[in-house]
């Protein structure tokens, strides 16, 4: 059994951090409110879907360094603690992929000073966020993409499950200088296969909602989302640093991250 005051504690997890879903996941709404009423709308025709308040996801910038540093501020008043979800490669237009430390240089300088701060954690969030294959991830249009910009659907082989994971743990253990553990699964959406992938990738800590929904899987620890507040870098981007500094100045014991919470788990167990 957890102790009373590990039970309290929460983990802060920001996700998307060098995900170029920001970027190709557009949709538009397919209702739309009147009164009591929501009526269909054709909110992913043409460029319907690129005009607020039609506009659901994307397109919205990368957080800069500059609000890097005052993330990292707000964390240090606070005496608080967040797991960032990054994704390692950025997906062009073209289909190519940039590692993020090259795509945002000054980003991952940033990053990587809180890691050494000891205000962050990085986690693998996927190395594309989305299906490469034959162009899926593209806007369209006449419809929406949502679908597209997950990474690891059951349906793509193994191979890419492991092939993505690897490459995610490669960039991203190699700017950080350090081991990452923790993997948050793109949009919620992983199989068996991405969980043995992880396994073998040298990730130990599975972050998202229900990530036990499949049973057991050795070597990996489970946080379920109810230990969790999480929020993507679009919240910041859009909601900007005041609601930020006011998520962290909620009353409760300060926020740590997903690793730390998974530490106690196994702690708890043995
Ligand atoms: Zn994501």
């Amino acid at each position: 059994m957890s102790s009373p005051a590990l039970a309290r504690t929460r983990a802060l997890r920001l996700d998307d951090v060098g995900a170029a879903s920001k970027q190709h996941e557009v949709y538009g709404l397919t209702r739309i409110r009147l009164g009591p009423l929501a009526l269909p709308f054709p909110g992913n025709f043409l460029f319907l879907k690129y005009l607020p308040p039609i506009k659901r996801w994307g397109p919205y910038p990368e957080l800069t360094a500059a609000q890097w540093e005052a993330i990292l501020a707000a964390l240090a008043a606070a005496g608080a603690r967040m797991t960032v979800g990054v994704t390692a490669g950025w997906v062009e237009a073209d289909g190519s992929v940039v590692p993020f430390p090259r795509k945002f240089p000054a980003q991952a300088a940033a990053i990587r000073a809180g890691v050494e701060r000891g205000l962050l954690e990085v986690a693998n969030h996927g190395y594309t966020h989305c299906v490469l294959q034959d162009g899926l991830f593209r806007a369209r249009l006449f419809s929406g993409n949502r679908p597209y910009h997950r990474e690891f659907h059951e349906w793509l082989p193994d191979d890419l499950h492991r092939d993505h994971l690897k490459r995610a743990q490669d960039i991203l253990e190699g700017f950080l200088g350090r081991a990452v553990v923790t993997f948050v699964p793109p949009g919620n959406v992983f199989g068996a296969a991405t969980l043995e992938a992880a396994a073998a990738a040298g990730l130990r800590y599975v972050s998202c909602l229900n990530p036990g929904r499949g049973g057991p899987v050795a070597g990996l620890t489970f946080v379920d989302d109810d230990a969790v507040v999480s929020m993507h870098d679009r919240d910041i981007v859009r909601g900007g640093l005041v609601a930020f500094r006011a998520l962290l100045g909620e009353p409760g014991s300060p926020f740590v991250t997903v690793r730390e919470i998974a530490e106690a788990r196994e702690g708890a167990r043995r």
